[in-house]
This record gives C-alpha cells, structure tokens and sequence, in this order.
C-alpha cells in the first residue's frame, strides 16, 4: 500500500481505456483516497462508472481545463471535503483533430496551436498554482507525455510541440515548487491504443512499428504506466523531481 491515505486528485478519466483510469485503479489498489473529474456532462455517467468500480465512495467533479472558472471550482470542492491534497494526475491533451493528420506547416493555424498548448501544457501549471495553497509538503505531481516531443513522429504535428511546452513546464514547475518538497514529474508513455490515440491518423501504424523495434519487443501497457505513476508519486521516489521518464519498452533509445 504505497499510497495509503494520500489524497489523490486525477484528471483525464474519459473511458476504461484512459491512462487515468489506469492509474486510478492502481492508486485505489495502493490505499490512496482518490477524486475523479470529467471534462463534459457527456462523460459524466461513464467516470462515475469507473469510479463505483474501483470505490463506492469516490466522489467525481466537473472540470474543463480550459476554463479558469472551473478550475477554481474544482479546487474548492476539494477544499471542501480534504482540506489538503497530496497528488495531483494530469492526465489529459487536446489539438483540433485536423491538425493530427498530414503536412505540419500546410495544416498548422494560429488557432489550433494555441488551443493545443493551452489544454496540453498551460492547463498543467494553472492547476499546480490554482492548488499551491492546499498542496501538502511532500505533495508530487505528475502528467503524460509523449516521445513527438523530441522526435518527429508522423501525424503528431502540433502535438509534438505541446508535448515539448510540457516536458518544460514540468523543469520550472518543478523548480519553482522545489521549495516546498513538491515534486514534479512526467511519464512519457509509449503508444496505447485510446480514445485520444485514436484521433491520431496512423496510429495502428506506430504500435507495430514499436513492437518491432522496441527492446523488450512489445508495446507498454496500461499497467506499465499506472505502476510507474505509483512510484513517482509514492514517497519511494522522494529525490526524484523535474523528469521525464520513459515508459516505453525501451523504444527510445533504439537508434540503427
Ligand atoms: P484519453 O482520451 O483516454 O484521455 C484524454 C483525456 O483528456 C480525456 O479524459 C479528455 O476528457 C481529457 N481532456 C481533453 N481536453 C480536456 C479539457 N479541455 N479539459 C479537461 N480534460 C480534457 O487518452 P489517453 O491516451 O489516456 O491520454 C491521456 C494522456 O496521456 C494525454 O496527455 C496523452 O497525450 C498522453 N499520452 C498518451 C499516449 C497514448 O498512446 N495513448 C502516449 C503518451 C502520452
């Protein structure tokens, strides 16, 4: 139980395929007290759902990163039943769907990059200052990245440049939060097949390609990366903060 009593917040639950989901099941496995949120009213039904699977108890709450407002909300409905918070699951990225797909500088527009960055990366750091005042010390917080982030991967676009406004943001914010003993930290996740990897054209293509090429020959599961999010936000990992760390197969570091 390398969570017991830790108070978990998890954002990105949208179906029992989500890394969130995932991770929410291994926290709950591991004695956290965990919250849910879901972005749409839509998605509602579906993480309350998921919740009741892992908990009875597990209250969901309605939060849409883009708005500031609801974020605020969130926040103090937390507030409200905790008091204080020890984790924070940032589990969640958007782009517009057009431009996933194709050339990087005919599809690109002012628009959808600023969309991208806003929900992939700004929305990581406004909840981290939006929280800073009921963050516990010892608190850790984590998101999901992606290797588009450094390499150039076909179809990620603007995606992969969101990704890298991330894995930056997780340096400063880790930083910044350093003197309070929060820690800060990535995963970067290798392919799995979900609702927001389905909006990624070609995706199938890239699961076999890593399974080919991967050292450990295969491609990661939803358990890889949810028994990584324990440890990276469990006191078992307490000088770690600032990284991103591959749970990949070993894919990346695969050169000729
Ligand atoms: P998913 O579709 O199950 O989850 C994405 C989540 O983002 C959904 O719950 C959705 O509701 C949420 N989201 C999008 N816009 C939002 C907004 N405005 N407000 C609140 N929530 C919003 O897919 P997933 O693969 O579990 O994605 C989770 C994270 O993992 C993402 O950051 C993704 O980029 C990252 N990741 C995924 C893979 C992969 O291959 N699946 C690999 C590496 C990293």
């Amino acid at each position: 139980m390398n969570l017991k009593n830790k108070k978990a917040l998890i954002i990105g639950v949208a179906s029992n395929r989500s890394i969130a989901a995932a991770i929410a099941t291994a926290f709950g496995l591991n004695g956290a007290n965990l919250v849910l949120t879901f972005q749409t009213e839509k998605l509602k039904s579906r993480v309350e759902d998921i919740a009741r699977e892992i908990d009875e108890n597990i209250e969901c709450f309605p939060c849409d990163l883009s708005s500031d407002e609801e974020i605020v909300n969130l926040k103090n409905h937390i507030k409200k039943k905790w008091g204080k918070l020890d984790i924070i699951i940032h589990s969640a990225a958007y782009a517009p769907r057009e431009l996933l797909a194709g050339d990087y500088v005919d599809n690109v527009t002012r628009e959808g990059f600023n969309i991208a960055h806003d929900i992939s990366s700004y929305s990581f750091v406004a909840l981290a200052k939006e929280f800073s005042d009921i963050l516990n010390e010892n608190s850790s917080l984590l998101t999901l990245t992606y290797l588009g982030s450094q390499k150039v991967i076909k179809n990620y676009n603007i995606m992969g440049l969101a990704k890298a406004s991330l894995e930056t943001n997780v340096r400063y914010m880790a930083q910044s939060l350093g003197k309070k003993n929060i820690r800060v930290n990535a995963i970067s996740a290798g392919p799995i097949k979900t609702l927001a990897a389905a909006g990624i054209s070609g995706f199938n293509e890239i699961l076999k390609h890593v399974e080919e090429r991967a050292p450990l020959k295969r491609n990661i599961t939803l358990d890889d990366v949810a028994n990584t999010a324990v440890f990276l936000t469990s006191d078992s990992s307490s000088g770690i903060t600032g990284q991103i760390i591959y749970v990949d197969c070993g894919y990346s570091i695969s050169g000729f």
